[in-house]
């Protein structure tokens, strides 16, 4: 987000040029709301609705957000509506799930990072109950390994530990839906991905249920919940191609990426205070 018209200009040139021709990659406009920053809050949310993008905000994560005025911000700017997919969406009042609900804004929950970061634990089952569009993301850096088994199974065993309850909102199957289709719902992409449909993308993911960890048969939803591991995935498909085949990806020099990974590693830490 930015309210620099020579900047504004670079994200409408970079959306034309390298995200539109992209089948796989998807502009959002971020921006932090807060009531100091609200010159920015009001000229990202303009620019998202003149490029039809989602404007994408971390919300209400931490306690210290409480006395930003973010859902001022967000108010004043114009930018409740469907257009908005909110991350964390935490340190909530029902009236703020209310008016987020209302407003049809998206939520995008991240629990590996609420847990590492001690944010809080999302309200998911008083979201439900509004119908309000939740799917689950990794946030960042903090998301411990990029695991999206592991960000389902973080998702429903929050929920069970502070309610005690075992049938609490989301179930496995919830959480399921809430991994594929309801992340496509989130970001208004429901028509074209999210679950296997003729007419949508052939986007899937092959388990090996023989594995060690995996088998044997007892129920397939949980169990792709509970007990799956990345290193289960034997097949991905995005699109209809493979992007991992037999359990190796597809055109990549893995031990590359983690020399390179490892340079730019070295050369952060030396920027770093020591
Ligand atoms: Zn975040």
């Amino acid at each position: 987000g930015t309210t620099d018209p020579a900047l504004q200009n670079e994200i409408r040139r970079v959306k034309r040029e390298v995200i539109d021709p992209n089948p796989l990659a998807r502009l959002q406009i971020g921006t932090h709301p807060s009531t100091g920053n609200f010159p920015s809050v009001e000229a990202s949310e303009k620019l998202a609705r003149e490029l039809g993008v989602s404007l994408n905000v971390h919300l209400l994560e931490s306690k210290a957000d409480l006395t930003a005025g973010q859902m001022d911000a967000l108010r004043r700017a114009n930018a409740l509506h469907s257009g908005l997919v909110a991350n964390h969406v935490i340190q909530t009042t029902d009236a703020d799930l209310d008016e987020l609900a209302a407003a049809g804004v998206s939520v995008a929950h991240n629990p590996l990072s609420n847990m590492r970061l001690a944010s809080g634990v999302i309200r998911l089952p008083e979201m439900k109950k509004r119908n309000m569009k939740v799917g689950l993301g990794l946030d960042g850096g903090t998301n411990d390994t990029s695991d999206m088994f592991n960000v389902m199974r973080a998702a429903v065993g929050l929920q069970r530990a502070t309610t005690t309850d075992p049938a609490v909102y989301p179930t496995t199957a919830d959480v399921l839906r809430m991994a594929t289709l309801g992340g496509a719902e989130a970001l208004g992409m429901d028509k074209e991905i999210g679950s296997l449909t003729p007419g949508k993308r052939a986007d899937l993911q092959l388990v090996d249920a023989q594995a060690v960890n995996f088998a044997p048969k007892v129920d397939w939803v949980n169990q792709l919940v509970f007990n799956t591991q990345p290193a289960n995935v034997s097949w991905v498909f995005v699109d209809g191609r493979a992007l991992k085949r037999e359990g190796r990806v597809v055109g990549i020099d893995t031990a590359k990426v983690v020399a390179d990974a490892q340079l730019a590693a070295d050369r952060v830490k030396k920027l770093l205070p020591q």
